[in-house]
């Protein structure tokens, strides 16, 4: 990209950042899409199903990715300079913005970094990180790389306590912007955190999961994090069911029988 470009760029993102806070200030905490609907789920019930390309991307589709990838970049580097949350700013390591494919249908996630990926700079690296890599994974039959993991606020509270109401508000621009850019067709919310956040709910995850919510025109789904299912094991065969449920919208083979 050339020098022009990368500023036209720099500058749009910064304007991005500065509308969405200028809107937060005054209250706002959602907006409406001004894409068309991405999967067509909120109207028809079902997602669309974007087979696997197995000659990879199209060049047109490479340098929207592309676009995609410079886009967050811009956003990543605000982030990484952002000091709203004055006891985040102070007691971070770095900040952990979100790691994975930009082209990608289906994001994750999480509450807030712990003390893995606050030292490694990336969500979900720790144990929790390797249960929702084998979901992906072994459960869903995608790679790692194929989805985007991103967490509510991107700064770890100290001694990994929950996110204020506050802090979550502090950085919801950011995940705001990392969904327009993104543009998902489906989210995953690991955890209470994310799920109430997202949806603007104080309903406990035990009512949230087990079915789908729309997002802005994303299909949303809700289930235990997986740190939680560390703890609680017997929650796992309940995170199985949802992600078969996903899986099944997803348009994703899923498995007849499978213990899990
Ligand atoms: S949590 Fe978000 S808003 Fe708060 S300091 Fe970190 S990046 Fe900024």
């Amino acid at each position: 990209m050339d020098n022009a470009r990368r500023t036209d760029r720099s500058r749009a993102s910064g304007a991005l950042i500065q509308t969405l806070e200028s809107l937060h200030m005054t209250g706002v905490t959602h907006l409406r899409r001004s894409v068309s609907s991405p999967a067509g789920a909120a109207e028809s019930g079902s997602a669309s199903k974007r087979k696997p390309d197995r000659k990879g991307p199209s060049p047109g589709a490479r340098a929207a990715g592309q676009d995609r990838e410079r886009a967050l970049d811009e956003v990543a580097s605000q982030v990484a300079q952002c000091t709203r949350c004055e006891e985040l700013a102070r007691t971070r390591t770095q900040t952990v913005f979100g790691v994975g494919d930009p082209r990608t249908r289906l994001v994750f996630m999480g509450e807030a970094p712990g003390a893995d990926e606050d030292r490694q700079g990336e969500p979900f690296v720790g144990r929790a990180g390797k249960l929702l890599t084998d979901i992906i994974e072994k459960g869903m039959g995608l790679r790692r790389q194929d989805v985007y993991i991103l967490n509510t606020i991107k700064c770890r509270p100290p001694g990994n306590r929950t996110p204020s109401a506050t802090e979550a508000a502090n950085c919801r621009p950011y995940l705001d912007a990392q969904l327009d850019i993104i543009q998902p067709q489906f989210i995953c919310c690991l955890g209470a955190v994310a799920a109430q956040n997202l949806l603007a709910t104080t309903a406990p995850l035990g009512k949230l999961r087990g079915r789908f919510f729309d997002y802005q025109g994303i299909r949303v789904i809700c289930t235990y994090h997986p740190a939680y299912v560390l703890r609680y094991p017997e929650t796992k065969r309940k995170v199985w069911e949802d992600i078969q449920m996903l899986m099944a919208e997803m348009g994703l083979k899923v498995p007849r029988r499978r213990d899990r």
